[in-house]
């Protein structure tokens, strides 16, 4: 079976309840859309977010603890993102990797954790400039995938978004052969890993914008994007959404 398309919005620390006037704007404009269409918002907002989207799109947290419960202030489990309406968490994004120090193997953990209360882990892996510039790119992600996915993945619950540390919010993107050299590397490691692995979606992800979303939608191996700033506005998420 050939991957799912998914087009997922992070909206970051961004939005209060008055931003869900955004949410009825996609679904107007987007009455079926032919891919999964999922919106990540902050957490004060998934419940009211499921509510509003009546099982027309799916809703995510943007992280989630590694344990079920406890004395972990601030924090939030995957069960209760459940509870609140998400079916999908976004881990190990590279904003969380810098700010808050999280590692593979935290992001590992945290995989396990989603996948046992039911969500679909969007597990976020990326090279940085230095990185990039050091030739590192490749070895730096087949090593984020070993060590961030955990053995339970398979392609119902689990979703790679490859998402290049200088391409997120700067509006510069790799070229179309960056994105499929990478994209190809993520295929064979997965494949060559899990039973499903062909079969996993592979999300790209860093300055998608409505005029570059057809063509990085026409890489092989790249289906579907990880929008962050685009996703806020129906105007540029919907476009997006139409063009896989
Ligand atoms: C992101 O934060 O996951 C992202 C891809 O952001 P942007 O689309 O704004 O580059």
């Amino acid at each position: 079976m050939a991957p799912r398309k998914l087009a997922a919005g992070n909206w970051k620390m961004n939005g209060t309840l008055a931003a869900l006037a955004e949410i009825d704007r996609l679904l107007a404009d987007q009455p079926a859309p032919g891919c999964d269409v999922l919106v990540c918002p902050p957490a004060t907002l998934i419940h009211a977010l499921t509510a509003r989207a009546s099982g027309r799109i799916d809703v995510g947290g943007q992280d989630c603890h590694a344990n079920a419960s406890g004395a972990h202030t601030g924090d939030i489990s995957a069960a209760q993102l459940l509870d609140a309406g998400a079916s999908h968490v976004i881990l190990g994004h590279s904003e969380r990797r810098a700010d808050h120090g999280e590692t593979d193997a935290q992001v590992r953990a945290k995989a396990e954790a989603a996948h046992k209360a039911g969500l679909v882990a969007v597990i976020c892996v990326g090279e940085t400039e230095a990185q990039r510039d050091a030739g590192q790119t490749l070895n730096l992600i087949a090593s984020q995938l070993a060590g961030s996915i955990p053995e339970g993945a398979t392609a119902a619950n689990t979703v790679i978004a490859y998402e290049p540390v200088w391409a997120i919010g700067t509006g510069r993107t790799p070229t179309t052969d960056q994105i499929a050299e990478v994209h190809a590397l993520m295929r064979d490691r997965l494949s060559a890993r899990f039973a499903d692995g062909a079969e996993m979606a592979l999300l790209y992800g860093g300055s998608v914008k409505p005029g570059n979303a057809a063509e990085i939608f026409s890489i092989a191996h790249v289906n579907g994007a990880l929008v962050g700033g685009a996703s806020l506005k129906a105007s540029d998420f919907g476009p997006i959404v139409a063009a896989l």
